[in-house]
């Protein structure tokens, strides 16, 4: 596979109006140029997907979903290479960067197979003189924007819905990864997606060319992935034309682990909630809420595990901690370590910035007030703040504490306890006794500020379908 740098519009690889660097964060060199989009190729991408979106939208399910499943294969025989792209432009290491290409990769065979299975049903009216059908039609242009932790897995997640559905797209992936995206949209080209099914366009900075796609009357939908922050203003954009918005925002995970908990579990399934992805998630467990029984033992195991892990560049043999994305992203989760400290925290390991080259923090455990600031804010790095509970009331209310409501963790002996917990939580998901459970074929999203709609599972097509009801008189 060749490393691709071009817009995608209209089933061409294209110039755009310029050109920015993309960066390797761990030595900070420069891994490619890639071309920028202005307004005249945002205009063309959304020429090109609305000119498309009627052949594709009468496609036989079948046909797309052979594309898709292509799609699937192709990716799959490339993770390797792809994994390395990740690793590259990202910064995790390649166990992790593997690891997503596989999770990205089933997004296409899922919504594959889901191509064929949308449903819709003819009901009688309650006077029974009349006939309700329902059923379910793409919505149209839609506009998928994603961010950079999961530069493969967000931009599969999206597309492979949106094009199992009929609809066509443009992709827009965030600037400090656009690589990856690239990659996939050629995947695509080669599983035998048509001309202007899919585009793809890197305006930079994005705001004022993501407005003018949104408000241009052809574009009907958009799904956003990032932070809460950005999802709030394009929610506002959205509504100046009434799109149908979903939206997979930012989390603060609360990890919480009960008394009667097993405590070497508890600590594994920490360290796959906190450090997957270097704590880049939205899933990443970033409140840790321990019974007071239990916390010396429970802090003192995982600080342990924490300070035994090998920080280095993404690529090097052995690696489990990779880089930040950026220099920025990594000055983030230090400034948060600090306002942590100045509030009372203790650091039981970690906390010290390593020399240059490279976006590393290592890995860092806190024990912290409950009041502490830190637990107000989603750390998106190796840092885990540790606070002690007394019962599972105070668990619950702290875990709810917080305006995030995407993902919470519970670890207890007792499977009924932990599913009375689970029930009391406000979150889209909750993962009992381990310590991840993203998966293609489950609805995936948020509750409270943690966004809109779901992704994934039987839900995911839905966000490109609307519903159509047909009423007859017999
Ligand atoms: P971000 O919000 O800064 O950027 C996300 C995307 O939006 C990027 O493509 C970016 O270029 C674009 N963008 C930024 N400003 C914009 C603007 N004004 N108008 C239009 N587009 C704009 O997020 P990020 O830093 O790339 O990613 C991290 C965030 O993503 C975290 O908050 C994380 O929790 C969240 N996230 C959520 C999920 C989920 O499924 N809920 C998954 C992954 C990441």
């Amino acid at each position: 596979m060749q490393l691709k740098t071009d817009l995608y519009i209209d089933g061409k690889w294209v110039k755009g109006n310029g050109s920015v660097p993309v960066y390797d964060p761990s030595d900070g060199s420069v891994i490619a140029e890639i071309q920028t989009a202005g307004e005249k190729e945002c205009d063309a991408a959304v020429d090109a997907a609305y000119r498309a979106f009627p052949d594709w939208a009468k496609t036989a399910p079948r046909y797309r979903a052979e594309i898709l499943r292509k799609a699937f294969e192709i990716m799959v025989a490339e993770a390797d290479f792809l994994a390395e792209l990740v690793s590259k432009e990202n910064g995790k290491v390649i166990t992790d960067a593997k690891g997503e290409i596989l999770y990205a990769a089933e997004f296409f065979r899922w919504f594959s197979e889901e191509t064929v299975r949308v449903q819709g049903d003819f009901r009688k009216s309650p006077s029974g003189d009349k006939r309700i059908l329902v059923t379910h039609q793409p919505i149209g242009v839609s506009l998928l924007i994603t961010p950079w932790n999961f530069p493969a897995g967000m931009a599969t997640r999206k597309i492979g819905p949106a094009l199992a559905a009929g609809c066509t797209v443009i992709l827009k992936p965030a600037i400090e990864t656009p690589l990856t995206a690239m990659a996939i949209i050629d995947i695509l080209e080669r599983a035998g997606v048509p001309k202007g099914v899919v585009n793809l366009v890197t305006p930079t900075p994005a705001g004022p060319m993501v407005s003018r796609i949104l408000h241009d009357s052809r574009v009907m939908n958009l799904s956003f992935t990032g932070s809460t922050e950005v999802g709030r203003v394009l929610i506002k954009e959205a509504a100046d034309r009434v799109i149908r918005c979903s939206m997979e925002l930012g989390g603060n995970a609360p990890f919480v682990v009960l008394d009667d908990a097993n405590i070497d579990e508890a600590v594994k399934g920490l360290m796959l909630a906190k450090m997957r992805n270097g704590g880049a998630a939205c899933t990443a467990a970033n409140r840790i809420y321990v019974h007071k029984k239990i916390a010396d033992e429970f802090t003192t195991k995982f600080a342990k595990a924490m300070s035994e892990l090998k920080m280095a560049p993404g690529r090097e043999a052995g690696a489990q901690l990779g880089a930040s994305v950026s220099i920025k992203e990594r000055d983030k989760i230090a400034q948060l370590v600090e306002l942590s400290v100045k509030g009372g925290a203790k650091v039981e390991t970690g906390g010290v910035m390593p020399e240059g080259p490279g976006a590393f923090y290592p890995p860092t455990v806190l024990t912290v007030d409950k009041s502490n600031e830190i637990l107000k804010y989603e750390v998106f790095g190796p840092v885990a703040p540790i606070v002690t509970f007394e019962n599972d009331e105070e668990a619950i209310a702290l875990a709810n504490d917080s305006d995030f409501g995407l993902i919470s963790y519970v670890y207890s002996g007792e499977l009924g306890r932990a599913i009375r917990v689970a029930e009391a939580i406000d979150s889209g998901m909750v993962a009992i006794n381990r310590g991840m459970i993203s998966d293609p074929a489950a609805p995936f999203g948020g509750n409270k500020q943690s966004g809109l709609g779901r992704e994934g599972g039987f839900d995911g097509i839905h966000e490109f379908l609307q519903t159509k009801y047909i009423g007859v008189d017999i």
